[in-house]
């Protein structure tokens, strides 16, 4: 049906890359710097290296040491988006290579993520119009996706259905976003998550596919909820995201703003509204999860898997995640059982996890690209 070899599509579904659909890739990326702050929900106890002080006269130096291999500076991220950390579950090897080496990232890829988009762009604009409003600051930026949340909230809480819903939240002291592609209420009232997952094959993804998409959709609930919970404050915001609350907003996302009801000039005015909002919102946490596969040159659907979520297995992958982030561990490729992904990956003539194992004895790493 696609007209593509059999041996390409073999090779994307093998580098995960078939169902690159996230609504996330339609969003702004933007450069950042660190912090420092608890978080305001957390999924568990601080880690070892998130608490203690350390001895005075060494204080200088272990920073700078920690600063030259933190991840989040290396690649002047503010933020992550829930996107990245599940990449990790694929191979966080290859998800830093992705960000190092992106001369490297097979054209095919991008053609697929460019299709994905389109077919999340379609189903957006089913419920509603995209309008282009002008920025002229961060701040102005952030004061957009704020009042895309702001407008959601309120159509959720009156039952209806949303689709690129926002989501915002601190991770182990990290700034996270996402997208989630749809919630609404199913005929027994249940507010129900909908990731749509669009595929090049005409068949249901790998098990190593639906363990990366199982746990994104864990986190868009992990963190929906907890803003539900109101634990969303403005200083996550401008704490994390060096935002100045005193930044007066453009005129057209003021206008903008007054459209949908709101009379706001700086952007904290916004924040406020935001967290007012999210502290007395009746919405309750998600209470379905599920995933649906589509083909994408056909539309068919593929099939729909009914997730139960575990807040245990979240927060533990979590925690593991964003340590590499924070520079408290390095990246690491596949473990053996998983070696055959490498067979199909891009960087596979440049991974040094994948050479190191070489001489392992196990057949899988030997095999060439
Ligand atoms: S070669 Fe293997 S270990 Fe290295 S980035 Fe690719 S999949 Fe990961």
């Amino acid at each position: 049906m696609s007209g593509r070899d059999s041996g390409l599509e073999e090779a994307e579904t093998a580098s995960g890359f078939s169902d690159l659909s996230d609504s996330e890739f339609l969003q702004i990326e933007e450069p950042e710097a660190g912090d420092s702050e608890k978080p305001s929900c957390s999924l568990g106890p601080p880690t070892e290296s998130e608490g203690g002080d350390v001895a005075k006269g060494n204080v200088l130096e272990t920073a700078k040491r920690k600063r030259s291999h933190v991840p989040l500076e290396i690649f002047h991220l503010r933020y992550l988006s829930v996107t990245d950390i599940s990449a990790q579950v694929w191979c966080e090897q290859q998800m830093v290579y992705r960000r190092e080496r992106p001369d490297l990232t097979p054209p095919e890829n991008i053609v697929l993520l460019n299709t994905g988009k389109s077919i999340h762009l379609a189903r957006e604009l089913e419920d509603h119009d995209l309008v282009t409003v002008s920025t002229t600051s961060r701040e102005d930026s952030w004061a957009i996706k704020v009042l895309n949340l702001l407008g959601m909230l309120s159509v959720l809480q009156e039952g209806h259905r949303v689709r690129e819903f926002p989501v915002f939240g601190v991770l182990e002291n990290i700034f996270v976003v996402g997208v989630i592609d749809q919630l609404g209420y199913t005929p027994k009232g249940e507010l129900e998550l909908n990731e749509l997952k669009t595929r090049n094959n005409a068949s249901m993804p790998s098990a190593a596919q639906k363990k990366r998409d199982r746990f994104q959709v864990f986190l868009y609930k992990y963190l929906f909820d907890a803003m539900v919970r109101g634990c969303l404050t403005p200083d996550s915001f401008l704490q994390r995201l060096h935002l100045r609350p005193e930044q007066p907003l453009g005129p057209h996302v003021q206008d903008q703003a007054r459209k949908s009801g709101f009379t706001v000039s700086h952007f904290r005015d916004l924040l406020d509204l935001l967290s007012l909002n999210l502290t007395h919102c009746e919405i309750p946490a998600i209470d379905r999860l599920q995933i649906e596969y589509v083909h994408q040159d056909s539309g068919a659907a593929l099939g729909t898997e009914v997730l139960a979520y575990d807040q245990d297995e979240v927060g533990a992958a979590v925690r593991y995640f964003l340590a590499y982030w924070k520079g408290q561990r390095d990246s690491r490729g596949v473990d053996v059982e998983d070696a055959w992904k490498c067979r199909y990956c891009a960087y596979a003539g440049i991974c040094e996890w994948r050479m190191g194992k070489a001489g392992s004895p196990a057949e899988q790493w030997k095999k060439p690209k």
